[in-house]
């Protein structure tokens, strides 16, 4: 669950765009300060980038214009490492002077370190890239270790009195049982919510054989979210978390979370890139949407189930009809815990994954002096 503030605003925020009738309307914007980061994941498509590029950042005035032109009520802050980046607490501070919901996405490498530089808010959470359990999370980021030092950081986090939310990312190959022990690790930490979304095939990723299709996706996802436990906060809307079990479908609305960085808005989405836009309205006026999505048969479209691209699509939808509205209500009044027998023997069968052992993927940063000096200290 999100704080009652923060759903206040953004339920406003629908309603006014529905009563303006905007058919496209940004939801959250996705603000890539800058590409370059301490580690190097297999399945992430940011950091091949070259130097020059891997060196660029947003200023805090690029970063306030974009936010102030599309005027999303909340703002999340992928990357790349946003510690890494000098300005980082200055975009931060702006943004909630701006009473901008923040998520900024981290791998909390640097995060117990770099606390200091940030208030506590009810506007500023951190989302830390959290992809499993201890063996899962550095099989995925490629870093031995990467697991204990994000979760200390969680922790001392969770201390400072920081609002502290994770993000989880899927693959083929993911075990759902250890997938919902680490639910239960997160919780116990501390944290206040979690988010889960199945992974996209980057073009640019070094590692492109663990995509998961969609019905790879649903089925993996029946076995995670059904019978959940009581304790688990998510903070993504109830009916993405039904869209992603399968239990119904949306259409993709890329312009829900749209991406701007160094290059400016970015086509269509987060995760593709078919050219870009000087300014949001541009980036509206301009891409072919209809190119896009699922039912578009865009072969790139078709096994898409990512957060960035459908929970704007369950937004929609709940604030589209009164019956959107009324499912809605009553998700958020009577949580589900989605009881399920077959759910609950497709989990107690599911084969325990087994991992190649890891490899250590070269980041741009290697070394501790090396960190240091990209992180601006
Ligand atoms: S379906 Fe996925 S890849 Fe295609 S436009 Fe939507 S978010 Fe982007």
């Amino acid at each position: 669950m999100v704080p009652i503030s923060q759903a206040w605003t953004v339920a406003t925020y629908v309603l006014k765009q529905k009563l303006a009738g905007r058919k496209r309307y940004p939801l959250v914007l996705m603000l890539e300060p800058l590409f370059r980061c301490n580690l190097a994941c297999a399945g992430c498509g940011k950091i091949q980038y070259p130097a020059h590029i891997l060196k660029a950042e947003l200023s805090p005035e690029d970063c306030f214009r974009a936010v102030e032109e599309c005027g999303t009520p909340m703002v999340s802050i992928p990357g790349g490492e946003p510690l890494l980046h000098p300005q980082m607490p200055e975009i931060v501070a702006g943004l909630v002077a701006r009473k901008k919901y923040v998520y900024m996405c981290t791998n909390a490498l640097l995060l117990k370190e770099k606390l200091h530089l940030f208030k506590p808010s009810k506007y500023l959470s951190f989302s830390v890239h959290l992809d499993g359990q201890k063996e899962h999370h550095d099989f995925a980021v490629c870093r031995e270790g990467g697991h204990d030092i994000a979760m200390e950081g969680v922790r001392a986090a969770v201390a400072a009195g920081f609002r502290v939310t994770t993000n989880t990312t899927l693959f083929d190959g993911a075990d759902p049982n250890s997938v919902r022990a680490h639910f239960d690790e997160l919780m116990a930490a501390g944290v206040e919510s979690m988010m889960v979304s199945p992974g996209y095939t980057y073009e640019k990723a070094p590692d492109q054989t663990h995509f998961l299709g969609k019905a790879r996706s649903r089925r993996l996802f029946q076995a995670i979210l059904s019978n959940r436990k009581k304790s688990w906060e998510f903070n993504t809307h109830p009916l993405f978390s039904e869209f992603l079990m399968g239990k119904r479908d949306f259409e993709c609305t890329p312009w829900g979370m749209p991406t701007f960085s160094i290059f400016g808005w970015q086509k269509p989405c987060y995760l593709l890139q078919d050219g870009y836009a000087d300014t949001f309205q541009e980036l509206l006026d301009t891409t072919e949407w209809e190119n896009y999505g699922a039912k578009s048969g865009n072969p790139r479209c078709a096994n898409c189930m990512v957060h960035s691209g459908h929970e704007a699509s369950a937004v929609d939808y709940n604030f589209g009809s009164l019956k959107g509205f009324l499912v809605t209500a009553k998700k958020y009044m009577f949580p589900s815990t989605y009881e399920d027998a077959h759910a609950m023997k497709l989990l107690n069968e599911w084969p325990k994954a087994t991992h190649a052992p890891l490899v250590q993927i070269a980041s741009p940063v290697k070394t501790a002096a090396e960190l240091q000096e990209v992180s601006g200290d």
